[in-house]
């Protein structure tokens, strides 16, 4: 397989030497893959700046011994304009870039959900109808879920009684009384109630919720998203807080 054709989100890319990038794509076919684009940094580049990050792109890939060789490239939506100018949609998509690059760890290997919740992610916010902070909660708690990570949110993580009382990070999500580690936090039940509205999808429910159970939720998801990512998400530090 010489050369191949694809469609992906550009997740970021590195200058190399002089003119040329390496841009580390998703596809929805191929997984993760870290391509070079040469002469991209020159103004004349027949690339444009399609190979920024945010963009959908269709783009055709040389195999290459050590990296492959970006041929073609063609725009299919380019999230980044419809964020570039809404700080907190623009810093909740690279939270979402980011989180996708860390949660997909191997290359090439196909993570066709990984790419689908990140297109929806991207999409819904750059539709904005919902508030910046509910989508990415909504993509850093379905993308952990696809990851193998899902916390437990309608049960004790430990016991699996109903009768849940704490959030604990290390436990793996809600527990009960008696489970309940010390200093796990107590969040309100309508801060439990949002997680799991924002896990399925319910945005009547998450769209109706209080300022106060907004930030809780932001917090405990933040929280459980760095204690499951060694090194943490760079770029949560700049996801305005509510
Ligand atoms: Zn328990």
């Amino acid at each position: 397989m010489n050369l191949y054709r694809d469609e992906g989100i550009v997740l970021r890319t590195q200058k190399l030497g002089e003119a040329d990038r390496i841009v580390t794509v998703l596809t929805k076919r191929t997984g993760k893959v870290r391509g070079v684009a040469k002469g991209v940094r020159r103004t004349m580049s027949r690339f444009g700046a399609r190979l920024e990050p945010f963009t959908h792109v269709d783009v055709q890939f040389h195999t290459g011994r050590s990296l492959d060789v970006v041929t073609q490239v063609e725009t299919l939506r380019p999230y980044g304009e419809a964020l570039v100018s809404d700080y907190p949609r623009y810093t909740a998509g690279t939270a979402m870039l980011e989180t996708a690059d860390r949660l997909v760890m191997g290359e090439k290997e196909p993570a066709l959900r990984q790419f689908l919740l990140l297109v929806g992610g991207l999409r819904t916010l750059a539709d904005r109808g919902h508030e910046a902070r509910l989508v990415l909660d909504a993509y850093f708690l379905r993308s952990l879920a696809v990851a193998g990570y899902a916390p437990a949110l309608d049960s004790c993580a430990r016991c699996s009684t109903p009768a849940i009382r704490a959030f604990a990070i290390a436990a793996g999500g809600v527990v009960c009384g008696g489970c309940r580690p010390p200093g796990a936090a107590v969040p309100a039940a309508e801060t439990i109630g949002l997680m799991i509205a924002l896990t399925r999808g319910d945005w009547a429910s998450a769209d109706a919720s209080e300022q106060r159970h907004r930030a809780e939720c932001s917090g405990l998801v933040a929280a459980y998203l760095q204690w499951h990512l060694e090194h943490g998400i760079r770029s949560l530090r700049h996801v305005e807080r509510v």
